[in-house]
């Protein structure tokens, strides 16, 4: 399918280490003399009579060799810049001679061309010869060729034959994509199972990505090119809307949602990906690839489960995260910070609770992503102040809901970081905001995310041993994304495993994966923990979780965050 673009990316590939071809009229003339020196020699070979030269006479015949000398040069010139083509006819024209001569030879008993058939016999092994050396020389070519332009480990194109290729595009001026791609985590699984294994994911995920590129499955023209170490780019063309390049971005998305095995271990990639397009964004490679590579690191930071980010303007500004800093102060000032509540059902569709997700805007009303906001707020040491205003007005408002209509059964949940958490009077803020909003702790429920435990064992777990003995329940936040071990998880006091997005949006991919989320039910129940699923969205992700056995779920196919009137409105509805 679309052959005829493809080989544009062949040509340009070609075309960069391509030894120059001889012109075909050289050819032709070679043929041509060839053939007159060929004639002037067997007709000059039985002639008789002499010709005077500088005083001297000469026999006409004898200009017979000086002929054959020509032919045989024609003939050496041939194999020497005509390669294939030229050692064929060489051959041909060498092999009809013999016959010829020795005919002369033996049925006309003419000895004088005796020499000829012997000259004819040394040009074959001569040019022989040289086609072997030929030969080589091409072999050799085609290994640099393919050394310069193919990255060894993955066979993909590399770095070089990418910018080739772009700047091709460029200098024609055709609309294309530049996608830079990064996978996620790629260093803990060098760290964990080893180099060579490293190695033989980015083998597989080549492979996988190689067979989309060149199926044109995708239904876009896609160059998929390994830069260096986890870094790849592919290159999109012949598409129409900025859907039809989500669309192909997304192939290469999937393509990695069945699990990679590397020496009996199982493990599930992730990648993120970043795009920029010419000439819209950049008008240059090297923009190009700063900006698809500034989408590419601003989606990893976010760890939003969408891996996917055009780029845009907004990630040029420099201090980016300085300007949302001066946000969170200005906002925590002006008292600003609210908090949505996101409804957790059973699977009977009952409402357990509600979790509380912080929010904030611009000074143009716009919404920062928590996403966005939250990990900064940490860097700089705000997240307390967060985490605090927001369990304050929730709890505050979540009290008010239990005085108009009890529901004992009915729980908040906060999310706390760590660096909250940490702090010496974290205990006193948790008991402070119990006693003002009334809210018995035991519809209290902090969540803490799994690898922040594993980071500050210790004094993380005195911190909520202390929140369990005020009746608090704890929950194990994005579970799977850490790297617990059973010992550890057994030993800490959760209520509630909530079992990350990433593993319930592949869950119905494959059989294996469902077995994974049936598995992590099963180790939290043995462990006494209930288990709620996070980001259910579709009605056969609910369905296989009812199948598997989980207790809980949250997401949009039953409620997204809700503003403090819509989440009582669905409270009052179920209590
Ligand atoms: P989280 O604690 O894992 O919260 C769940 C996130 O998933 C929320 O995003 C929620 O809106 C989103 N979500 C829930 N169901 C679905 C669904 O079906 N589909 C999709 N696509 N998304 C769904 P949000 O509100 O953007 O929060 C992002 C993260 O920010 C939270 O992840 C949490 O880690 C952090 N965060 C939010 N509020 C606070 C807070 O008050 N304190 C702290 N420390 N972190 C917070
Ligand atoms: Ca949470
Ligand atoms: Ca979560």
């Amino acid at each position: 399918m679309k052959k005829n673009k493809v080989s544009i990316i062949e040509k340009t590939l070609n075309s960069i280490s391509n030894r120059k071809r001889a012109p075909v009229a050289g050819f032709f003339a070679l043929l041509i003399l060839y053939f007159v020196a060929t004639f002037l020699t067997s007709s000059l070979a039985g002639a008789q009579g002499s010709i005077k030269i500088v005083g001297s006479s000469v026999q006409v015949y004898a200009f017979a060799g000086v002929f054959a000398a020509l032919a045989n040069i024609c003939i050496i010139f041939m194999v020497l810049f005509y390669g294939k083509l030229g050692f064929r006819i060489a051959m041909i024209a060498l092999c009809i001679q013999i016959p010829m001569i020795s005919m002369g030879i033996f049925v006309r008993k003419n000895l004088s061309s005796l020499s000829g058939l012997f000259t004819d016999i040394f040009t074959i092994i001569a040019i022989i010869l040289l086609q072997k050396n030929n030969e080589r020389m091409d072999r050799y070519q085609e290994k640099l060729r393919d050394q310069a332009i193919n990255d060894m480990l993955t066979q993909l194109p590399n770095r070089f034959a990418c910018s080739e290729l772009v700047n091709d595009l460029i200098k024609r001026g055709e609309k294309f994509t530049a996608v830079s791609i990064d996978i996620n985590h790629f260093k803990s699984i060098n760290d964990s199972i080893g180099f060579n294994a490293g190695n033989a994911v980015l083998i597989e995920i080549a492979s996988r990505w190689k067979t989309i590129a060149d199926s044109g499955l995708s239904g876009t023209l896609d160059f998929i090119t390994r830069l260096s170490g986890d870094e790849f780019a592919l290159i999109i063309r012949d598409y129409r809307s900025d859907e039809d390049i989500i669309k192909t971005i997304r192939q290469y998305e999937s393509a990695l949602s069945n699990r990679v095995t590397i020496d009996d271990c199982d493990l599930y990639i992730t990648a993120s990906f970043g795009y920029a397009e010419f000439p819209t964004d950049a008008d240059n490679l090297n923009s190009l690839f700063s900006y698809s590579d500034a989408a590419m690191s601003e989606s990893k930071r976010l760890n939003s489960s969408d891996h996917i980010m055009r780029f845009t303007p907004d990630l040029l500004k420099a201090g980016r995260s300085l300007e949302i800093e001066r946000k969170i102060r200005a906002a925590l000032e002006d008292d600003t910070i609210y908090f949505n509540l996101q409804p957790q059902f059973d699977l009977e569709h009952k409402l357990r609770g509600f979790e509380a997700l912080a929010r904030m805007k611009d000074s143009d009303g716009n919404n920062i992503s928590p996403g966005e906001f939250i990990p900064i707020a940490e860097k700089v040491g705000l997240v307390d102040k967060i985490d605090g205003t927001v369990f304050r007005k929730s709890a505050e408002f979540f009290g008010t809901l239990l005085k108009k209509s009890p529901a004992p059964d009915v729980i908040l949940s906060v999310n706390v970081s760590v660096r909250h958490l940490m702090k010496n009077d974290f205990l006193d803020e948790m008991r402070e905001i119990v006693r003002t909003s009334g809210v018995p702790a035991s519809q209290l429920e902090v969540e803490i995310t799994e690898s922040i435990m594993i980071d500050s064992a210790e004094k993380a777990l005195e911190c909520i041993l202390e929140l369990k003995r005020m009746g608090m329940k704890i929950a194990i936040d994005d579970f799977g994304t850490g790297y617990s071990s059973l010992s550890y998880l057994n030993k800490f006091p959760a209520d509630l495993l909530k079992i990350d997005k990433s593993f319930i949006d592949k869950m119905n991919a494959n059989e294996s994966s469902k077995k994974y989320v049936a598995a992590i039910i099963s180790i939290g129940h043995i462990m006494n923990f209930d288990v709620i699923s996070e980001g259910v969205e579709q009605p056969e992700q609910l369905e296989t979780l009812r199948e598997i056995g989980c207790d809980f779920i949250q997401g949009y196919i039953w409620g997204r965050p809700l503003s403090p009137d819509d989440a009582e409105a669905v409270y009052m509805g179920a209590v």
